[in-house]
């Protein structure tokens, strides 16, 4: 069996054409939407996510304000910060980059978020909202698994699901999705035991771990389709050769770029074994900015628009 590849690229562009309708309509009312990214500190990789995250807002029309803070900035500083932001009408959605200076109470500033602008979905209003099964804002990675998922046709109803991964940010979220969906849903974690059995019994099969190509062939029941949420950096050949069965193109890759970027799940394996796959890049990582434009889309027809 050769796996059906969820191309990410795809669902990402046809979100983009149908949030670009959105935009125009809302436009048409006067509104602009609006979203803050709030960074902290000088972290490339954080960083480089609030331009993309700026970039996207651009490329839909949306207002955004980049606000740059000091590595040394406080808590007190900070929940200042945020609640100017509760209080400005032009931003829609606060989104405070992760993760901030160790001196920093992360939980007291996402807690100080006015969760109507919580397009992050990290609020315990919107965490609650989703256990509920109200409306709220989703985290986006999640949002963007389900939006994979659906625009595939991949039967969810009725159908065994398994999460490996029970992060507040992919695991919880994305079993509650599918939860809501009428999967049966099992959540596991590092303490789980005999972990290939459990994942072995899922249709669906999403990995959210941190650790790469952990998921191996024993994990996949044939024709699964197997979501691969992990974004783990390799950066030695040694590893990449322990890794991969053929490391030709991985290899290939670490020469020209210096790293290679690998999911959860080991490829060659779901390519093999699952019915259809989200590569690790160009499956769910692709996703999560434009969930979050769609979050804020929302944010600002939910907060402005009296018939919303
Ligand atoms: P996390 O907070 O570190 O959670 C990892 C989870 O994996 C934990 O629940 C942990 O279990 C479980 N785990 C760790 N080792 C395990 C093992 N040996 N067996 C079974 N379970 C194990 O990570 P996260 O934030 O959810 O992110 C997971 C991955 O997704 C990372 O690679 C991250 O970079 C990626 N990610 C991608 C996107 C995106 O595509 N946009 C967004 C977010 C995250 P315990 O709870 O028992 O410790």
């Amino acid at each position: 069996m050769t796996a059906t590849i969820l191309n990410g690229s795809k669902f990402r562009d046809e979100i983009q054409s149908e949030l670009l309708l959105q935009v125009t309509d809302l436009k048409r009312e006067g509104i602009t939407p609006g979203l803050a990214a709030v960074l902290v500190g000088e972290d490339p990789g954080s960083q480089i996510y609030v331009r993309n995250k700026v970039k996207a807002c651009e490329a839909l029309g949306l207002f955004s304000e980049k606000i740059v803070r000091s590595k040394d900035s406080t808590t007190e500083e900070l929940l200042e910060l945020v609640n100017d932001l509760n209080h400005n009408d032009k931003i829609d959605g606060i989104l405070v980059q992760l993760p901030l200076p160790p001196q920093v109470d992360t939980k007291r500033i996402l807690m100080a978020v006015d969760p109507a602008k919580d397009v992050d979905g990290f609020h315990p209003v919107n965490v609650g909202n989703l256990v509920a099964g109200r409306a709220g804002f989703v985290p986006c990675t999640p949002a963007g698994i389900m939006e994979i998922l659906k625009r595939s046709k991949i039967p969810i109803k009725g159908e065994r699901a398994v999460v490996i991964g029970r992060s507040d940010i992919v695991g919880k979220p994305v079993a509650m999705l599918l939860l809501h969906e009428h999967a049966t849903v099992t959540i596991c974690h590092s303490r789980t035991r005999d972990l290939p059995a459990v994942a072995r019994e899922a249709d669906i099969l999403v990995a959210a771990i941190g650790k790469p190509t952990f998921v191996t062939g024993d994990f996949i029941k044939p024709g699964a389709t197997v979501i691969d949420v992990g974004m783990n950096r390799l950066s030695s050949e040694e590893e990449v050769r322990k890794l991969f069965h053929d490391p030709t193109a991985p290899l290939a890759t670490l020469q020209r770029r210096g790293e290679v970027l690998v999911g959860d799940v080991q490829p060659e394996d779901a390519r093999a074994i699952a019915g259809a796959f989200t590569p690790v890049p160009g499956g769910v990582g692709l996703l999560t900015i434009i969930m979050l434009m769609s979050n804020t889309i929302k944010a600002a027809r939910t907060r402005r628009v009296v018939s919303a």
